[in-house]
């Protein structure tokens, strides 16, 4: 310990941060031990906000080789290694920092969200999205559904009632999706075509009758299978549109593995 009576000695803990959670730090922070000084008494969790992680990326926290949860103090001479959210390394006889993994994956997205969401919904993923959304309702959905939040807003998912998050890299829809198909490991879990594109809900067969009033006259002659929303109403067939999602639910699902 160092020797307070001199007066002039700041607490030091080191930090070292694993992984994409790299990515939210200072250049000078990443992939590397650092030294951090500090006066006032603080958590663990406030303590690694404070470079800019949100705790919603974090899954394990080890002090001096142990486990702690967010509520830890930091003190002086701690060495704090900072894991991101393994869904895949067995890690049980840690503490985890949340609760059982999502088995069911489910996702709220941010606003500005809106081809993701499309997206997600043509893999078959329940996704909520509303072009225009206050931050404390995503918040409290993500909760209370338990549904991942995805967003590019770090502040978002910095709120502490928002335990499953995910802050996106990428900008451009596309590699957003390859990004979330990689990160959750959904190309396995992917469903295609069983969900409506406009409002989420889950297609169901429909003949011919049902759907030709909605259906251009050369749509119609040319299939015999549709599927339609039962909510909105929608009709989808399997024409040109259809295999043009197919390729991109290919390519994403390929771009994912390749990206590993
Ligand atoms: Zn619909």
């Amino acid at each position: 310990m160092p020797d307070r009576a001199l007066g002039n000695v700041m607490p030091v803990a080191n930090f070292r941060f694993y992984a994409e959670l790299n990515d939210f730090l200072a250049p000078e922070r990443r992939f590397t031990e650092f030294a951090y000084g500090f006066l006032d008494v603080a958590t663990v969790k406030d303590r690694i906000e404070s470079f800019g992680v949100p705790h919603t990326e974090v899954d394990l926290i080890l002090v001096n080789g142990q486990s702690v949860d967010f509520a830890y103090r930091v003190q002086d001479g701690d060495r704090i290694s900072v894991y991101p959210v393994f869904e895949a390394f067995d890690i049980a006889e840690l503490t985890r920092l949340r609760p059982e993994p999502l088995r069911d994956l489910r996702f709220v997205l941010d606003v500005h969200l809106g081809r993701l969401a499309a997206y997600l919904r043509m893999l078959g993923f329940d996704t909520l999205y509303q072009n225009r959304c206050a931050d404390e309702f995503l918040a409290e959905v993500s909760r209370g559904e338990r549904r991942i939040l995805l967003t590019r807003d770090v502040g978002l998912l910095k709120r502490g009632s928002v335990t499953h998050g995910y802050y996106l890299r990428a900008t451009e829809p596309r590699q957003q999706l390859t990004e979330v198909i990689r990160r959750f490991d959904l190309g396995r879990l992917a469903k295609p075509f069983s969900r409506c594109l406009r409002c989420n809900t889950l297609l169901a067969q429909a003949g011919k009758d049902e759907a030709r009033h909605q259906l251009p006259a050369q749509v119609a002659v040319l299939h015999d299978e549709f599927l339609r929303c039962p909510y909105c109403g929608r009709a989808y067939w399997k024409g040109g549109h259809y295999r043009r999602m197919r390729q991109l639910i290919d390519a994403s699902i390929q771009a994912s593995v390749v990206a590993r």
